[in-house]
């Protein structure tokens, strides 16, 4: 998001700004605001000015900020051991990857990989959906095979390293890296025939592609502007995949631990059709701020195609951040924050409508996990405008603001977040 409005920057933040831009790479373009501290939903900079926050770190602080289950598991955890190496286990790795196949309702036999994101719980799956794709038979070159598929969703986001890439659609952020990965297609997110067209691609010899190895989607298209792919197009993926004995990955980085209102968005039936999946992602919430990513694989015969060496990294399943982890699962259970982020999220999305103001469209989203579609494409003014009176909200689409707050958020902070919306003016700037 460009800055607007720089000269109403206080000094503190006008010079850490000019710091930071002497010393970053620009990938993230100029900082909004520095920030200092924050406390629930609310943030501060270092002026001192205060911000309701409805991006939560973009899907990430589910406990908002300084939770204090949060903060103490966290600081007990690193009066202990904060690293040791995956030569060696630790007592919060092993339960938060119990409670996590639990949450899931993952089948007896499921298995857990932990990395540091979301781009790397993408990568141990797109590795596992390799090696599975190995053991079909249209694969074998010596009966006239070849290399299996894998099949992504146009509008997909899976994140920024080379593998997760090679399944990202948007092409401007794609296109200046190829070549990725091979073996790796687009295919229209929605179109059902797209996907069975895709699927019969598949032959022998000199006659068409290898078999499918993987579909990988998200089910609410995060990154894309918060659209939901549909439960009817959902189950119909899920049926051709078991059809051509192909695996279904779901992408839960941004849909996942609680933001639709559900542990795991495909546990929502008006998301997923009932469809259960062979691998799920996850990352973004699951530690409550903390850098945590990973894979459920559904099942031990999916889970046991990773040996000793398949896979790894340094910090994976870290004891920090699996601490911070299982805090974060059991406030969301002790604080009935799946209920909650599916009322505020109605609260939400119905009371912009109601505002009356006719930049506001329609609402879309599940949960804690919403988008308001504008009349014009003018979300970067709208959301600058909205920080300049001290809310944060997400430009996610030019013609679309994306919500995904805290899952602590009040029934007041919802009503604070349309009082000041609603006040938006019809005329901003269009991107
Ligand atoms: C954010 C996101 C990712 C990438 O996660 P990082 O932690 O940024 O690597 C992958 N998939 C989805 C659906 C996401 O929203």
């Amino acid at each position: 998001m460009a800055i607007t409005a720089t000269e109403q920057l206080g000094p503190q933040d006008s010079k850490w700004i000019g710091e930071y831009r002497d010393v970053h790479m620009n990938v993230f373009g100029t900082p909004l605001r520095v920030m200092d501290h924050g406390k629930g939903a609310h943030i501060w900079d270092v002026d001192g000015n205060e911000y309701l926050d409805f991006l939560g770190g973009i899907a990430v602080n589910a406990l908002g900020y300084a939770h204090p289950a949060w903060v103490k598991a966290v600081s007990e955890q690193a009066a202990k051991v904060a690293h040791t190496s995956n030569y060696f286990a630790t007592q919060p790795q092993i339960e938060l990857a119990a409670e996590l196949v639990k949450l899931a309702g993952a089948p007896e036999g499921s298995h857990v990989y932990f990395g540091n994101s979301g781009a790397e719980g993408n990568e141990a799956a797109l590795k596992l959906a390799k090696l599975y794709g190995r053991t079909l038979h249209g694969a074998l070159p010596d009966l006239g095979g070849k290399p299996a598929r894998i099949l992504a969703l146009t509008h997909g986001f899976h994140g920024r390293t080379l593998g997760a890439l090679s399944a990202t659609w948007k092409p401007v952020i794609r296109k200046p890296f190829e070549p990725l990965v091979p073996g790796i297609e687009f295919v229209e997110a929605g179109n059902i025939q797209a996907m069975r067209d895709a699927f019969a691609a598949t032959g022998k010899g000199e006659y068409g592609k290898g078999p499918v190895a993987a579909v990988i989607m998200e089910l609410i298209q995060g990154e894309a502007g918060v659209r939901p792919l549909g439960a009817d197009y959902v189950r119909q993926v899920r049926e051709l995949t078991r059809k051509h004995n192909a695996l279904l990955i779901i992408d839960e980085v941004q849909t996942g631990i609680g933001r639709t209102g559900k542990w795991f968005a495909f546990q929502r039936e008006d998301l997923s059709g009932g469809i259960v999946p062979d691998a799920v992602t996850f990352a973004k919430g699951v530690a409550g701020g903390f850098p945590m990513g990973g894979l459920i694989a559904f099942g031990s015969k999916l889970s046991g195609l990773f040996t000793p060496g398949s896979h790894g990294s340094t910090f994976a399943g870290n004891p920090l951040g699996a601490a911070a982890a299982l805090a974060t699962l059991k406030t969301i259970q002790d604080e009935n924050l799946l209920q909650n982020a599916e009322q505020r999220g109605e609260q939400l999305r119905e009371g912009l409508l109601k505002t009356g103001n006719p930049l506001y469209v329609s609402t879309r989203g599940r949960g804690l996990l919403d988008a308001v579609e504008l009349a014009h494409p003018c979300s970067h003014a709208l959301a600058n405008w909205a920080l300049e009176r001290g809310l944060i909200v997400n430009a996610v689409a030019p013609d679309a603001l994306r919500f995904a707050p805290p899952l602590i958020v009040t029934e007041q902070d919802v009503d604070q977040l349309i009082a000041v919306l609603a006040q938006a003016p019809t005329d901003l700037k269009n991107d």
